[in-house]
C-alpha cells in the first residue's frame, strides 16, 4: 500500500519516565518512538492523539514520519543510561508499528536494536507490533532480554479486517508468534482494545496456552466508545 514518508531529526532519543509502573502495563520507565503514523489504519487507534502532526483520525491518511536520526541518538544516549541508577527496561514504539513499511527502507527500528545489542541483555526491551516483518530481526532477538507483544483484538478474521484493514491477518500474526516461540523469545498477546460482543478473549486464551506465552493482557476500550468503533469499522 503506497505511503508518503515525512523525514525528521529528532534532539532526543530517549524518553524518561520517572513515575512508571509496569504492572499498568504503559508506564515503561523509558520510552523510543522512531515512527509515528501507521499504515494498518486500525480504526480504534487513538496514537495520532499524542502526535503533532494530525488532529484526527481521519487527518493521518498514509502518512509515516520516520525519525531519521534516531539509531544515532540511541547510540550517543544509551552510553550515559549505562551509568545511570534507573531501570533499563524501554519500550520501542510508543505511538505506531515500528515493523511497518517504512522499516523496510529505513531499518531504524533493526538499527536500534543493534545498538542495544553491544550491550547484551542489559535492557529489557518491550516491543509491540502486529507486524511479521519482525521475523527479520530474530538473529537480534535472540541475542537481546526482550518481551514481544502481538496485539489481537478478536480471532474472528473477518471482524478483524474490518477493525485493521491493512494489518497482517489474526493466522499470520499466530504464526509470527509460534516462530518467535520456536526461537525461544518470550512473547504475549495484548487484546487492545477490549470490544464487547467481538473480543473472544476465551480463544486468545487457548492461544497462549498452546504457544506458551507469557501472558494475555486485556485492556479497556479507550478515548472511543464502542459505537464509534463499531460504526467507522462498519460492524452492526
Ligand atoms: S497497528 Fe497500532 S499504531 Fe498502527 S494503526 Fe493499528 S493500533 Fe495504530
Amino acid at each position: 500500500m503506497s505511503y508518503k514518508v515525512i523525514e525528521v531529526n529528532a534532539e532526543k532519543a530517549f524518553r524518561k519516565y520517572d513515575n512508571y509502573d509496569i504492572e499498568k502495563d504503559f508506564r515503561y520507565p523509558y520510552h523510543l518512538t522512531p515512527y509515528q503514523g501507521c499504515v494498518f489504519q486500525c480504526v480504534y487507534c487513538f496514537n495520532y492523539k499524542k502526535s503533532k502532526y494530525w488532529k484526527n483520525i481521519e487527518d493521518r491518511k498514509n502518512e509515516i514520519v520516520v525519525v531519521k536520526n534516531m539509531p544515532e541518538l540511541v547510540s550517543k544516549e544509551i552510553k550515559k543510561l549505562n551509568m545511570e541508577n534507573h531501570p533499563k527496561i524501554v519500550r520501542i514504539g510508543t505511538e505506531a508499528e515500528i515493523y511497518g513499511p517504512a522499516e523496510k527502507e529505513y531499518n531504524i527500528t533493526r538499527k536500534i536494536l543493534e545498538e542495544f545489542a553491544k550491550y547484551g541483555k542489559m535492557w529489557k526491551i518491550y516491543i509491540p507490533t502486529k507486524s511479521d516483518l519482525i521475523l527479520r530481526d530474530i538473529d537480534l532477538l535472540k541475542k537481546l532480554n526482550v518481551v514481544v507483544t502481538v496485539t489481537i483484538v478478536t480471532t474472528n478474521e473477518k471482524l478483524a479486517k474490518k477493525l485493521e484493514p491493512h494489518a497482517p491477518s489474526v493466522k499470520r500474526r499466530i504464526e509470527v508468534l509460534r516462530e518467535l516461540r520456536k526461537n525461544k523469545i518470550p512473547c504475549r498477546i495484548r487484546c487492545e482494545p477490549f470490544l464487547e460482543g467481538i473480543s473472544d478473549v476465551e480463544n486468545i486464551n487457548k492461544i497462549k496456552n498452546e504457544l506458551d506465552l507469557i501472558e494475555v493482557k486485556v485492556k479497556k476500550l479507550n478515548y472511543f466508545t464502542l459505537d464509534e468503533v463499531k460504526k467507522r469499522a462498519g460492524i452492526k
